[in-house]
């Protein structure tokens, strides 16, 4: 079944959408972008990802084109034309295409920004195996930019840690920089120690996370320690639980380090009791 996007204000069948070939989003990587995950029909943490979307537009000088309720709307439009039960909205918003190629900043009164969103039907999102066996992660050394606060499209890095990730027969990355965890490759890294849960504090190195803010919440609310603060590999490597949290694989237990076991080898009883929180909590604020 074709999809229905959204484009610059039109619900399109994904085959008739286009976009110029000079749009600063396709040549400059100019452009933001967020993922909010549906569940039983219904958008989860969908005010965390308005909000968090705000300030990469304002943390980039660009204009905001719509406002929160319109696009509520939008979300709530293209899940219900394509049927999305579980799966994912994606947004993008890019500083437009001013008509040819040019370093500077076009004038945004005569260049609107670009806006599409499209949906990604993932039925059983949920219920993702991986939630049972839990994740195996290699480090790799982390070389993207200063700015990992402001959520843009400039995913080439990522994707390549993907790729090597996949090279070695694991399932993700974490980028490490100075010794220490930055976060995923596309998520938020935590390690445990007994009844403490250890991640990176928030600054500009990492992506502040909407799961990550709504399960640190959920952890001190069910009496777990939280620590934010760097953690080096090799105290990954020690710890007796892993995870790593995002939008679309929620909170997920890692089992393995650059092939050292966390742990017995499996999802630890924290992670887990976490993972359970989050869904459960979430699904009952979606929207
Ligand atoms: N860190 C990075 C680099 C990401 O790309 C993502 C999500 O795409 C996250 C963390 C998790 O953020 P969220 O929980 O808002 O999906």
């Amino acid at each position: 079944m074709s999809r229905t996007v959204y484009v610059n204000g039109e619900y399109l069948p994904e085959g008739e959408a286009k976009v110029s070939i000079f749009d600063r989003g396709f040549l400059m990587a100019d452009g933001v972008y967020e993922v909010t995950s549906v569940l039983g029909g219904k958008l989860i943490d969908f005010a965390g990802h308005v909000t968090r979307l705000e300030r990469s537009l304002s943390e980039l000088d660009m204009a905001t084109p719509v406002t929160p309720e319109a696009l509520l709307e939008i979300h709530r439009e293209l899940v219900r034309v394509n049927e999305i039960e579980d799966g994912l909205v994606y947004l993008q918003i890019t500083r437009g295409a001013p008509g040819d190629r040019d370093f500077v900043f076009p004038d945004p009164a005569t260049t609107p920004s670009t806006i599409v969103l499209f949906t990604q039907s993932k039925p059983g999102l949920a219920d993702s195996p991986l939630a049972k066996t839990g994740m195996r992660v290699i480090s790799i050394e982390d070389v993207r930019w200063g700015r990992r606060d402001i959520k843009t499209v400039q995913l080439l890095y990522p994707s390549m840690g993907k790729m090597m990730a996949k090279r070695a027969g694991v399932d993700d990355a974490w980028f490490v920089e100075d010794g220490h965890v930055t976060e995923g490759t596309s998520n938020n890294a935590y390690i445990v120690k007994g009844n403490r849960i250890i991640t990176r504090h928030l600054g500009n190195d990492i992506l502040h996370g909407i799961t990550r803010a709504a399960v640190l919440r959920f952890a001190r609310e069910a009496q777990m320690e939280v620590e934010e603060r760097a953690f080096t590999i090799d105290e990954a490597k020690g710890a007796d639980e892993a995870f790593i949290t995002s939008a679309s694989a929620f909170v997920m237990p890692v089992v393995e380090v650059d092939g050292v076991a966390l742990g017995d080898g499996k999802p630890g009883k924290l992670t887990a009791r976490l993972r359970e929180i989050y869904l459960e909590e979430s699904r009952k604020a979606a929207v």
